[in-house]
């Protein structure tokens, strides 16, 4: 049996570290931070006894029966359906609350419409849709396509700027892909069939996940690529740049400030409300006990989120992946496929932006194709999971 080191205490470290644990091999994980978690990391605030998301709201869905069951084994899980608002502009410059995503109810709404579907369908393929467009470049074109300058300005171009930095009008149409509208009252935010959160917070599931005999955790230890001999084989799901001291330049990131703020009662009354003025500094702001409605307290603890470009020392959020990174990431991956010893894994090890059960889906994956090729004593992979 051999020995392994997982670099991060995420979703990723811990799957593939108890993958491997349960097939008799020794793992130790390792992590920068003074909890476990990752990004999923939630704790209790000593004084309102609220749930936070501390890096940002997090809620589970999947259409994946085998992660499904796999969370299920680790943490009970109680139904949750994302619903969020937003705070806009209607066609006439007044401000006031939507649904999101799209759907009839904001359509009916924002134009003070009582449509159908087929009627509404028809209204903005017809009505409001740009069909001068023929052949969409950009982010803003396909949405001018799709469904016109009044919902575009309202639901996409100014929450797009601040999320991304730039104007719709610098990224691609490939981000939307199809109509971004629903024409009936569904605004539940995911349409995956498993949906819910895990009653305790998600850092006491993946404590679960951590809890064998042959894993051991230390934190607040920063992994350095000298400790990477004293083990059989390492799991890196730190950034895949970090590797290589950032030799070749930094990929891109976009990084998130929250400022916290705590309120007696209810103060939204919901979990997440968008706002999409530009000129409204932050993106959204998240209240954290709405996301356990089975909970109750006085006491209320909110987030209100900024988005900016990563500077070295913050913490990366989301890869931009746009031309410019793509090209220093395929030389990195390059340089990554020449390391011996080393497996890159999870979002910032891959540079993608994955949601959780996905995350899941890909460390069973890994930890699954590693131990077929330990077992025909192939040389393990850089990359179980193509960044590229
Ligand atoms: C704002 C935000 C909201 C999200 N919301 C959702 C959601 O609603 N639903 C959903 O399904 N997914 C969501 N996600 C995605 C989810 O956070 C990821 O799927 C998950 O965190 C990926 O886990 P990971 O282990 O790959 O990475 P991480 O969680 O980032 O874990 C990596 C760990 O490695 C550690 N580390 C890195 N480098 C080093 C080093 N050199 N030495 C020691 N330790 C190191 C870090 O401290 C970190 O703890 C969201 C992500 C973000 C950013």
């Amino acid at each position: 049996m051999a020995s392994f080191l997982m670099v991060g205490a995420g979703l990723s470290g811990a799957v593939i570290g108890r993958h491997l644990a349960e097939a008799g091999h020794d793992i130790a994980v390792v992590d920068a931070r003074t909890h476990i978690g990752g990004n999923c990391h939630t704790e209790r605030d000593p004084e309102t006894g609220v749930l936070v998301h501390v890096y940002g709201p997090h809620i589970f869905h999947t259409d994946d029966a085998e992660v499904w069951d796999y969370v299920n084994a680790h943490a009970t899980f109680l139904p949750y359906k994302n619903r969020v608002k937003t705070t806009s502009r209607d066609p006439e410059g007044a401000l006031g609350v939507f649904s999101l995503p799209v759907n009839l109810h904001t359509i009916n709404q924002f134009f003070r419409r009582t449509l159908r579907p087929e009627e509404a369908h028809a209204f903005i393929t017809t009505e409001q849709a740009d069909t001068s467009i023929a052949d969409p470049q950009t982010f803003e074109e396909q949405a001018l396509r799709f469904v016109g300058r009044d919902l575009y300005e309202a639901f996409f171009k100014g929450y797009t700027m601040k999320q991304w930095g730039c104007h719709p009008s610098e990224l691609p149409a490939s981000i939307l892909k199809r109509l971004p509208v629903r024409f009936n009252y569904d605004d539940n935010y995911f349409f995956h069939r498993f949906q819910g959160m895990p009653e305790q917070g998600y850092t006491a599931m993946i404590e679960s996940i951590l809890d064998h005999p042959r894993i051991s955790v230390t934190l607040e230890t920063v992994f350095d690529r000298s400790q990477a001999g004293d083990y059989d084989h390492v799991f890196y799901s730190g950034p895949l740049d970090g590797w290589f001291d950032y030799e070749l330049g930094r990929l891109g990131y976009r990084t998130l400030d929250f400022e916290r703020f705590t309120y007696q009662g209810d103060y939204q009354g919901c979990a997440v409300m968008n706002y999409g003025e530009v000129d409204v500094p932050y993106t959204r702001i998240t209240e954290h006990k709405h996301f356990a409605p089975w909970e109750s307290h006085e006491g209320s603890v909110c987030y209100r989120e900024f988005s900016r470009a990563a500077e070295p020392g913050d913490i990366p959020y989301y890869p931009i992946r746009q031309v410019k990174e793509k090209a220093l990431l395929s030389d990195y991956v390059a340089r990554a496929e020449t390391t011996p010893g080393v497996t890159f894994v999870g979002r910032l090890g891959t540079y993608r932006y994955l949601d959780m059960d996905v995350s899941i889906r890909e460390a069973l994956d890994t930890a699954r194709a590693f131990a077929a090729d330990l077992g025909a004593a192939r040389t393990p992979r850089a990359f179980y999971q193509a960044p590229l």
